[in-house]
């Protein structure tokens, strides 16, 4: 059996943990690094870039360069808000309304999921090599907020990776587990998680290895992306005022001002202004353009008010749902790279008077709770027991439009909840379940989740018949709703995944398509390994001719000699285009070379070549034929004519493949 790990699917980043002798650790990537930007990317060729190599090519390729994925994912078009459109590649609604992205270089649109599935393959890749073991599942963290939909979406995307998700984890429940992993003390824990694109906040009791969420709260179209384009606006209404440019209509130069935007705003954490300089980011008929200011911390601040503001509201509903005051909070952990924002920081003190606790690092906690969890699940970590809970209400639409909430939000997961109703008309044969998830009174205002119809119902009057609908959430939070007809028994069952992005049939073509085209990127690769491979041999060959030449003269072996260069040529001419006629012509260079080989063989056994026996009375001339000048200047040289040289001057042969494979 495979491993299970902790994946934390960041907007901005993501980080992949794994348990390890008993204690968490977080995995570096093959570009070595910790965190992988959540940024996928194709190249002009088509080419999938992913993570850092991806991060590389947004500014010159900023149309097909797509990230902030994680506020798309499960989302419906006209649920996201101006921020998180504004980006500088194309998004639109499908005809279902969902979220798709565009790839002009090719040509094709994407659902979020299938774009984030091929960042958690790569996370995946990188963590098997670290191990050298295969993963078959793993604990994927969402913002605490995240609705159902958005849940779905993120498990298609695991599956869309061919990864099974075994718990699908809230990240402040996640950065909670990392803050109270070995802790014996008991305390009543506030985790405010701000990250790249959303804002979570939890509160938790942590006693003796037991977690448990009392309330949570949040914002899934909030985080530092926000602050970012405070400054962006900021930098583009001056520029508009004075050039009558709008930057933001320009990819290019929007997608620059986005990178210097967020480099200010980190750079404003650590000091009180900072420049912000960007050479050529336009043309006017007057010539290039640029922008050079000085933003200070003051007019940042000034700015971001009304995202300060938005901040506030979910850590008072938390409060108010768990039923504690700021008095009985112990500790505050913050999560997030946007907890760095001293403003953020100053907030949470006024919330909150306690010193936050530093003994976590933002970036990596949520993975590392991730991995804690996994650890439970595949019995590595004992005595932890983690109780969550639903972060929005569950309910149904009845008649009228309105909202009849079953499972009010912060109810402990897993958890079974039911209700009776009955027809609104008289004769009334179905009734719809229209599943609905959220806040507001009024129906129509909250998130849909799917909708089924229970049919079969004997005729009676208004109001007779009985309809028992429940609602089962398990431990990942994901529901599962059923319909009864009480008198007749006929009972309709629905999972709930409507919601995502994706539909059934989707999701399947998206695996297919995955698989083709692993079957065409592996015939690609063995296309390109074959002709690295007889360029290898080429350049065996070509040295094995000047090895002849020196060896035996000339026209020493002059048979097997034409017959090498010959059938060089050959592999020349099929190289690039024809693979068929390419491994034959390979085969016959074998060949070639295999008679070359023998006939050094046999000079050896006979000795009878002159500038051999002239080698061997004068042992020092071998130094200056083979001196090391001449062998240094090509690494390949190196390799294999050191090992032709130990041949034959005494040492092992078992070095050389060559002698290895055709002379035992
Ligand atoms: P996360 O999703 O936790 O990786 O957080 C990423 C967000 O944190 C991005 O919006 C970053 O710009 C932001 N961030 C990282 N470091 C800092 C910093 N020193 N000051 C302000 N924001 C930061």
């Amino acid at each position: 059996m495979g491993q299970i790990v902790g994946i934390d699917l960041g907007t901005t980043n993501s980080v992949i943990g794994v348990i390890e002798a008993g204690r968490p650790i977080i995995i570096a990537n093959s570009e070595g690094s910790r965190t992988t930007p959540s940024i996928v990317g194709f190249t002009k060729d088509k080419e999938i870039v992913i993570g850092d190599q991806a991060r590389r090519q947004l500014v010159l390729n900023p149309k097909n360069t797509f990230y902030n994925l994680k506020r798309f994912i499960g989302s419906d078009w006209d649920e996201l808000d101006d921020t998180s459109i504004s980006v500088p590649y194309n998004v639109k609604a499908n005809n279902n309304g969902s979220v798709r992205v565009l790839s002009p270089n090719t040509e094709r649109e994407y659902a979020p999921e299938e774009l984030v599935s091929s960042l958690i393959r790569k996370l995946i890749n990188d963590a098997e090599t670290y191990l050298g073991d295969t993963i078959d599942s793993a604990v994927i963290t969402v913002p605490a907020y995240f609705n159902e939909s958005q849940r779905q979406a993120t498990k298609d995307s695991a599956i869309l990776a061919g990864i099974k998700v075994d718990r699908i984890l809230n990240e402040p429940t996640a950065a909670a587990l990392a803050y109270g992993f070995e802790k014996s003390s008991s305390n009543n824990v506030l985790v405010f998680d701000l990250g790249g694109g959303t804002f979570d906040v939890s509160l938790l009791k942590i006693s003796n290895g037991v977690f448990d969420v009392k309330a949570t709260c949040g914002d899934t179209q909030l985080g530092g992306n926000n602050f970012d384009s405070k400054i962006v606006d900021w930098l583009a209404e001056k520029f508009l005022a004075k050039y009558d440019i709008d930057l933001r209509r320009d990819r290019q130069a929007l997608q620059r001002l986005t990178e210097a935007a967020e480099k200010a705003k980190c750079e404003l954490s650590g000091l009180p202004k900072t420049r912000i300089s960007l050479p050529f980011i336009t043309t006017s008929n007057d010539g290039p353009l640029h922008i050079e200011e000085t933003l200070d911390r003051n007019i940042f601040e000034s700015l971001s008010q009304d995202l300060l503001d938005r901040l506030l509201e979910p850590v008072q509903i938390a409060l108010d749902d768990s039923g504690w005051n700021a008095e009985d909070i112990d500790e505050v952990v913050l999560v997030g790279g946007s907890t760095r924002i001293p403003m953020v920081q100053q907030l949470v003190k006024t919330l909150v008077p306690n010193e936050p606790c530093q003994s976590v690092n933002p970036d990596e906690v949520v993975a590392i709770g991730a991995a804690i969890q996994s650890g439970i699940i595949s019995g590595d970590l004992q005595d932890l027991l983690l109780n969550d809970v639903t972060p929005l209400s569950l309910g149904l639409e009845t008649i009228g439009g309105l909202m009849k909430v079953l499972i009010p939000r912060n109810t402990p997961i897993p958890v079974r909840q039911s209700d009776v109703f009955s027809t609104s008309e008289a004769n009334q044969s179905s009734v719809v379940v229209q599943v609905r998830q959220g806040e507001r009174p009024l129906a129509s205002e909250n998130k849909s989740l799917g909708k089924f119809r229970l049919s079969g119902i004997p005729p009676a009057p208004r109001g007779i018949p009985q309809v028992q609908v429940a609602f089962d959430i398990d431990a990942n939070g994901l529901l599962e709703v059923s319909a009864t007809d009480r008198t007749t028994g006929r009972k309709q069952t629905v999972t709930i995944s409507g919601g995502s992005n994706l539909n059934e049939q989707e999701i399947n073509s998206i695996i297919e398509e995955a698989k083709t085209k692993a079957n065409e990127d592996r015939i690609k690769r063995s296309v390109i390994d074959r002709k690295n491979s007889a360029l290898t041999l080429i350049a065996q060959a070509e040295r094995r001719l000047r090895d002849a030449s020196l060896e035996f003269g000339p026209y020493g072996a002059e048979r097997q000699q034409r017959a090498v260069e010959l059938a060089i040529e050959d592999v020349e001419e099929y190289i690039d285009d024809d693979p068929q006629e390419l491994e034959i012509s390979v085969s016959a260079l074998q060949e070639a070379l295999f008679g070359l080989n023998r006939k050094f063989a046999a000079e050896k056994k006979t000795d009878n070549n002159p500038l051999q026996s002239i080698k061997n009375t004068f042992g020092s001339l071998k130094d200056e034929l083979f001196s090391d000048e001449y062998w240094d200047d090509d690494p390949w040289d190196n390799q294999i004519n050191r090992n032709y040289r130990n041949s034959r001057y005494g040492n092992s042969r078992d070095d050389d493949p060559w002698d290895n494979d055709y002379f035992l």
